[in-house]
């Protein structure tokens, strides 16, 4: 697929989530979360390209957290935002000392660092005047959330693509939720995208549970093609009386014949 071709079908796509969930409105200004890696870069590029053409009027900018993890490259990034014209800050945390101190033997750097970006990025959103901020999640990590949280927390649940954060300011947003990861790497790829590590000790090193969601989901692909497309559906099509939480119990209704998925 060439550039040109793959650029439309991701904007497009980005398009259909944001009329689809509201992601956009007229005098945002969204935070994007740009950490360097070929998600973040994908999502600042769409949003630019279709800023420039809404009909409405929103702004974007780009923000980076620097954990403090040596040999982290965020001279590349930000020259990358620059050579672009982004209006973006860089901001520099000791999150790296405050992980080793609080990090118990053996547990994983993951959950704490990623609580203290996202807490970081949440501050800094608000200290720059952003309403929204844009995460780079895409469709293989619904997926794959989805799966996570049924084989080992025992929850039916994946992400929003909007949200108000726990901060109860600022809305997060996920505008890549219809762009598979395949079409990011190919579009990574084609463009260039600098793409540099945080140089944290678990850096491209995917959580081993999520490693084996990624694989299992590769695997059905084989038999089940359109797999992930059918996942992020049945996100957006919950039958609450067809599950066990009586939290979302609904009057009972007359039974209907040869419902699908039940066990003769
Ligand atoms: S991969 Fe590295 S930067 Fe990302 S959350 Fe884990 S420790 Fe932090």
């Amino acid at each position: 697929m060439t550039e040109e071709l793959l650029f439309k079908k991701i904007k497009h796509a980005v398009g259909r989530a944001v009329a689809d969930h509201g992601l956009i409105a007229a005098g945002d200004r969204i935070a994007v979360a740009v950490s360097g890696g070929k998600d973040s870069y994908t999502l600042l590029h769409i949003l630019e390209s279709l800023r420039q053409r809404a009909p409405i009027r929103f702004e974007i900018m780009a923000l980076t957290i620097d954990s403090g993890y040596p040999g982290f490259r965020t001279d590349i990034i930000g020259g990358h935002l620059k050579e672009h014209g982004f209006e973006h800050h860089i901001e520099k945390t000791d999150h790296y000392g405050i992980i080793k101190a609080k990090r118990r033997e053996g547990s994983s750097y993951c959950s704490i660092c990623a609580r203290l970006k996202r807490g970081a990025l949440y501050e800094l959103a608000q200290r720059f005047g952003c309403n929204k901020l844009a995460l780079g999640h895409h469709l293989d990590d619904f997926a794959e959330t989805l799966l996570l949280n049924q084989f080992f927390v025992g929850s039916l649940k994946s992400m929003a693509a909007s949200m108000l954060a726990d901060n109860g300011v600022t809305t997060v947003i996920r505008p890549l939720v219809y762009v598979s990861e395949a079409q990011i790497i190919e579009f990574a790829r084609l463009k260039s995208f600098p793409v540099v590590c945080c140089r944290c000790p678990a850096c491209g090193e995917a959580d081993m549970q999520r490693k084996r969601m990624k694989r299992l989901i590769s695997e059905l692909e084989r038999d089940i093609p359109h797999i992930r497309q059918s996942i992020l559906r049945a996100l957006a099509n919950v039958q609450p009386r067809h599950l066990l939480d009586k939290r979302l119990s609904v009057p009972p209704a007359a039974p209907v014949d040869g419902a699908l998925g039940e066990p003769a």
